[in-house]
Order: C-alpha cells, then structure tokens, then sequence
C-alpha cells in the first residue's frame, strides 16, 4: 500500500492546475505551457556566432533576434523573467570569447547602459546583469547624457536613428590607451553601438568591437 503522503494522479494534476492559476509559467519563446523555458526554445538560444563589419567596426552578435529568441530576449527585457538570463548568458559568452580569444591582448568591457525611462520602468539593467549571468565583467562608465527618441525611434531609418543617437552618450571615465569592447543586447541598425564607440574613442578608448547577444534581420542587411 503507497504511503499515505503519495498524492494520486487527479490530486497532482488538480495541484499544478491550482500552481499555474497562481503563478502562471509559460516557455518564454513558444509559450508552451508549464516551463520557463522548453526544450526546443533552449535549443535556440545555443550560441552561433556571428561576425559582421558595421561602418568599420567589428561586432560580434550570437544569436538572430527573431521568432522564438526574440520573444525569449523580450521576455527577459520587457517582462522581467530575470531568470531566463541564466539562459542567454551562455550565448553573450560565446560572443565574447569570439571577439577575444584567448591570446587576445584584454579588454575592458563597457556596456551600453539603459535609457532612464527603461531604467526607471524595470529598476534594473539588462545588459549588466547578462554579463553577469555570462560570467563577465562589464564596466559601467557610459552614461546616457540626453534620452533617445525611443517612442518614435523605430520607424527612423539607418541614418536617421544614427543622428537621433549623436551626442547621447558620454563616458565618465578616462579611457586613454584602453583597448574597449562595447556590450549591449540587441543589434538593430548599429546605431547605439556606434554612438557608444563615439563616447569611449572620446574618452581616449581604442574600440576594438562591439559584442551583442542578438541581431535583428535587418542589422544582417546593414552588414551587407
Ligand atoms: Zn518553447
């Protein structure tokens, strides 16, 4: 006879349906039922490398940011599962190690920081806390000096985002003879990358790439 502590079928399913009206869980890419994260979406987010040119810049993205891993990141970002950062971290990891490998003179890692609204909305930072989650120390010596237009910012084009950019970050730091890598999560046009280099070549800095967790299709084509 089972213990009498052994809870039977009905009881267990009856148990996890009252579990997931309480705290709801669903795999953030698929949204498959009962996983923070399932087995073919984690699949996804194994890192692939990616090495791309913008405007003489060399960056380095592991992951596409598109179907299933964009709503992973968004996940992340928007809707603060922070726990899925243990499973994106891996990936900005492999991006790193791909824009300096072993051997490589050192570099200072430098994240983008979030926008104040952003940072006020989520009361924390996603860049800083996925280098964390990927065993990396990212410096925070950018700060973001005039917000972005981000309300309108995604119907600017290329050069348009670049000029919405110009002038809105500004490094605390003197980097004189630094060799910098900039960090940030999602590569759309290059734009904040850029700017990011801007401010540390203006704190003396030599930019020698730029690593991003994701890359939206349309970064691929201003690679091109
Ligand atoms: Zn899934």
């Amino acid at each position: 006879m089972p213990p009498a502590f052994v809870l039977r079928p009905p009881l267990v399913g009856a148990l996890r349906g009252a579990l997931a009206a309480v705290s709801p869980v669903s795999c953030a890419g698929c949204g498959a039922p009962d996983l923070e994260l399932c087995g073919a979406c984690r699949d996804l987010l194994l890192p692939r490398p990616v090495e791309a040119v913008h405007a003489g810049l060399r960056v380095v993205t592991a992951l596409r940011y598109e179907f299933e891993v964009r709503e992973a990141v968004l996940a992340y970002k928007q809707r603060g599962r922070l726990r899925l950062a243990a499973e994106l971290g891996p990936a900005l990891r492999a991006a790193v190690d791909v824009a300096l490998p072993p051997g490589a003179p050192p570099a200072l890692l430098v994240a983008v920081p979030p926008s104040p609204s952003g940072r006020r909305r989520r009361g924390w930072d996603p860049v800083t806390t996925l280098a964390r989650a990927a065993g990396v120390t990212a410096s925070v010596g950018l700060l973001v000096v005039r917000p972005g237009r981000s309300s309108s910012q995604k119907r600017l084009d290329r050069e348009q985002r670049a000029r919405a950019r110009l002038g809105s970050l500004r490094c605390r730091v003197d980097l004189t003879g630094r060799r910098v890598v900039v960090l940030d999560d999602v590569l759309t046009t290059g734009s904040t990358v850029q700017e990011a280099r801007r401010a540390l070549e203006e704190a003396g800095a030599e930019v020698v790439a730029a690593v991003c967790l994701a890359a939206t299709p349309l970064a691929a084509r201003v690679a091109a």
